[in-house]
């Protein structure tokens, strides 16, 4: 291989994948793909356990996007179900509907009270809009006091504390804001345009980009052991703070522990997620087999543990958006532009809590900006 016109992409992630398969496939030039992973798809990462169920490894992962360039995209690689994520929350022993609606009130209150809280709420705000909860709780009327206090309480203090260490008061007002109360009927935890999980999986979705005769793959390499760095260009999806050898400090991240357990029974919960909000150390409980309607007579469940990363013990899973934190980024982003031929990208490079589609729309604008 010739180093010197061969692109190196670090990380075989959506992101690492998005750009290597564009290089590949529209420049037509060579391109390394590493990942120090044994397995492509990073967090993505999925395969059928020995029930024939489809396992997410590092989580649930559904598919959502409002991008019709992000959609056509994916849609060169696979199809997709039409699944539609609906989230089960326990709220002190009540089965209802998280993100909080106007099924949600009744489901918690007396009819008379629940209907008195929707009419005030019509009265303040639009049908159909969403409020972040730190919005939500600017009420004067003490109805609506009480019920943003309970909201608060119920959906967001304790799950929030178990996700992110602190309070919502505490982490940036988007975090808590991707799950608003949403003045709706609409049961859906997410209302983009497209949604559904792919009908193989995520994984086959990665290994389909990287099927290029341009593309090397190399899993179980990690960029630090690289002998000769010398390439046309690197495209790398890893921590940056790791790239920079930690010269500014650590970007903190969350880190996530899931406890798999197997049942034999054919169902254990009525959804594939249901929330505990309210109870037990655990955020939520995901039940792999109702993304592809898999048909097994045991069933796979993982609960989902949160803690701190820590170099070493655990992996990086989330970026903690903070002003802080940011500002700590920031020094390496400026420190990242004395490298010529060095680009970051993905959840990891741009230390940002992206989705799926804005981490692979994220690959496309870089390929564009770099490579055109
Ligand atoms: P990653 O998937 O993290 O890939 C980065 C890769 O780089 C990894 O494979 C890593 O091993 C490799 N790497 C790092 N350092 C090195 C190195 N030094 N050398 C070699 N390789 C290296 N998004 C959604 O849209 N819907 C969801 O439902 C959803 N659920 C999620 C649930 C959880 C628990 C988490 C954590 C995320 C979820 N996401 C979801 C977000 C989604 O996982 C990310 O958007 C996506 O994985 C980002 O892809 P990436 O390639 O940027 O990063
Ligand atoms: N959240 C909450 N209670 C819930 C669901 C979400 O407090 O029942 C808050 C919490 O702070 C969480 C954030 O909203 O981290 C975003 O939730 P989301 O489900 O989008 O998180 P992800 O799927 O990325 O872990």
């Amino acid at each position: 291989m010739d180093i010197k016109s061969t692109n190196l992409v670090v990380g075989a992630g959506f992101s690492g994948a998005v750009i290597a398969n564009l290089i590949a496939g529209e420049l037509g030039e060579s391109v390394l793909v590493i990942d120090k992973k044994n397995h492509i798809a990073g967090n993505c990462y999925d395969f059928r356990d020995k029930n024939g169920i489809m396992i997410h490894k590092y989580g649930s992962h559904i598919f959502h996007t409002n991008s019709e360039k992000v959609w056509a995209y994916m849609k060169k690689f696979t199809d997709f179900n039409t699944y539609m994520h609906k989230v089960v929350g326990y709220l002190d022993g009540i089965e209802t509907h998280i993100p909080f609606n106007f099924n949600t009130l009744y489901d918690v209150f007396p009819e008379s009270f629940a209907r008195r809280l929707e009419e005030k709420l019509l009265d303040v705000f639009e049908i159909n809009t969403k409020v972040p909860i730190l919005e939500f709780q600017k009420q004067d009327d003490d109805d609506l006091k009480f019920l943003a206090n309970y909201v608060y309480e119920k959906i967001f203090l304790h799950y929030t504390t178990k996700q992110w260490g602190v309070s919502p008061q505490d982490v940036d007002d988007a975090v808590t804001a991707r799950v608003p109360v949403y003045l709706s009927k609409d049961n859906r935890y997410f209302q983009d345009k497209y949604q559904g999980i792919p009908l193989e999986g995520y994984t086959k979705v990665v290994e389909r980009m990287l099927d290029n005769k341009n593309i090397t793959l190399k899993l179980g390499t990690d960029y630090k052991d690289l002998k000769d760095k010398g390439f046309k260009r690197i495209f790398y999806t890893g921590p940056i703070d790791e790239f920079y050898d930690y010269k500014f400090g650590q970007l903190p991240y969350r880190s996530v522990n899931f406890k798999f357990e197997t049942y034999d029974k054919e169902y254990y919960q009525s959804s594939a997620c249901v929330n505990y909000p309210c109870n037990y150390d655990f955020t939520r409980i995901h039940e792999y087999k109702y993304y592809l309607d898999d048909k097994s007579d045991k069933t796979v469940i993982a609960k989902e543990y949160s803690e701190f990363f820590e170099l070493g013990k655990n992996e990086r899973y989330y970026p903690i958006p903070k002003e802080e934190n940011d500002a700590l980024y920031n020094k390496y982003l400026e420190e990242s532009k004395k490298d010529a031929n060095v680009y970051f990208l993905g959840r990891l490079g741009d230390y940002k809590y992206y989705n799926m589609d804005r981490a692979i729309e994220r690959a496309i604008e870089v390929f564009e900006e770099v490579c055109k």
